[in-house]
């Protein structure tokens, strides 16, 4: 899920910017202005609102300041940060994988309301070094106070907010359970997120519909990601176990690199294989599907080779017999993918192909493993 525009690195880490993050952004803007114009109405207006902007513009700083603190403690552990994103709702910082152990989580999760509370701290100081300074005082004060409330807000016990992944790393230390602090920080999640909502509606019913509308909107996202983060868990118990070579096909079709997408596109009808080895004189030299296919307007089918639009081998990305199946899932999802060849030996030397591990082979096995759990009594 790589959306957004990629305003630049920090730390080398893409930070992204979501579409919805400009509505929020202008929105922001107007709300501060407009509350700067009320409460200082001697400011001429232009000033409202080029005050408004830059406090609105490092609130989102101060966002980015906290996923940053999140991810250099996740880095800290060797765990990759794929980016951050800016998105209505604040921010996310995506990590390559859960952490390891229960303190790495505790100490990534904690990271972000600390930074929040740091930075409240020395915008309230700057509020008081500079108190004739009306400008640079009403811009402190607002994010002294929104920066106190975005680290409280965090740490609500329940998933997914960092307060749901504290929780989850104290009842994980204390259980040794994963599973079970995961289900337990899901269901407070799921609890806040009601709470929210329901308050939400409570606005709204008592003359507040704006302030509803907001609570009830972020309720209902903090459900779905709490749902979501139940059901990863969820996927990944039902693969425990499970490698590359259980689920490849052992089958790998394979097509020449010099034939037209339009004899491929009767290859894949014709035998329903959508997905090829690409192989010239003897030599694999990339990987073809149905996706690369469609990349190409259907009326140039015919101008066009396989070996043109396939993926080369070099950007082919590979799984070994023994990879845990969770982590291909993930990889195959992260890089956007759907197939992976699975190699025995090093892809680098003499490796060969052993078989071919889909998207779909994985998503059968999670749904048959799933069924057949629902139908057996007692488990
Ligand atoms: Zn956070």
């Amino acid at each position: 899920m790589r959306r957004g525009l990629q305003i630049g690195k920090i730390l080398g880490i893409p930070i992204l910017l979501d579409p919805s993050w400009l509505f929020i952004f202008g929105l922001l803007t107007y709300a501060i202005s407009s509350s700067f114009a009320e409460r200082y109405p001697q400011w001429p207006n232009s000033q409202h609102w080029v005050v408004g902007l830059f406090t609105s513009a490092l609130f989102f700083g101060s966002v980015l300041f906290h996923e940053l603190s999140h991810s250099i403690v996740a880095r800290h552990y060797k765990i990759r940060v794929v980016s951050i994103t800016l998105f209505i709702f604040g921010g996310v910082a995506r990590i390559g994988r859960d952490p390891g152990k229960a303190i790495q989580e505790f100490n990534i999760a904690i990271a972000g309301p600390i930074a929040s509370f740091v930075l409240a701290g020395a915008f309230f100081g700057i509020s008081l070094l500079f108190p004739s300074d009306q400008k640079l005082t009403a811009l402190a004060t607002y994010l002294a106070g929104t920066n106190l409330i975005l680290g409280l807000f965090n740490l609500a016990p329940g998933f997914p907010l960092d307060g749901g992944r504290i929780f989850r790393a104290i009842v994980w230390a204390i259980t040794k359970d994963f599973s079970k602090a995961t289900r337990a920080a899901g269901t407070s999640g799921k609890l806040i997120a009601g709470a929210l909502i329901a308050y939400g509606a409570w606005c709204g019913l008592h003359g507040n519909l704006t302030g509803g509308i907001w609570y009830g909107l972020i309720g209902f996202y903090l459900l779905g990601a709490a749902n979501d983060s139940v059901q990863q868990l969820a996927i990944r118990e039902t693969l425990r176990g499970l490698s590359a070579a259980d689920v490849m096909s052992q089958e790998v079709p394979i097509i020449s690199g010099g034939i037209s997408l339009q004899d491929y596109s009767e290859e894949v009808l014709r035998t329903g294989r959508r997905y090829h080895l690409v192989v010239t004189d003897d030599r694999l030299v990339g990987l073809m599907n149905v996706q690369a296919l469609h990349a190409v307007p259907r009326d140039e089918w015919e101008h066009n080779s396989v070996q043109s639009v396939m993926i080369p081998r070099d950007r082919i990305l590979w799984a070994s017999q023994d990879e845990p199946l969770q982590r291909l899932l993930e990889r195959l999802f992260a890089a956007d993918i759907n197939q992976m060849p699975v190699v025995s030996g090093s892809p680098d030397d003499g490796a060969h192909v052993v078989g071919i591990v889909s998207r779909d082979a994985i998503l059968r096995v999670i749904q048959a493993r799933s069924e057949l759990r629902h139908a057996t009594p007692n488990k």
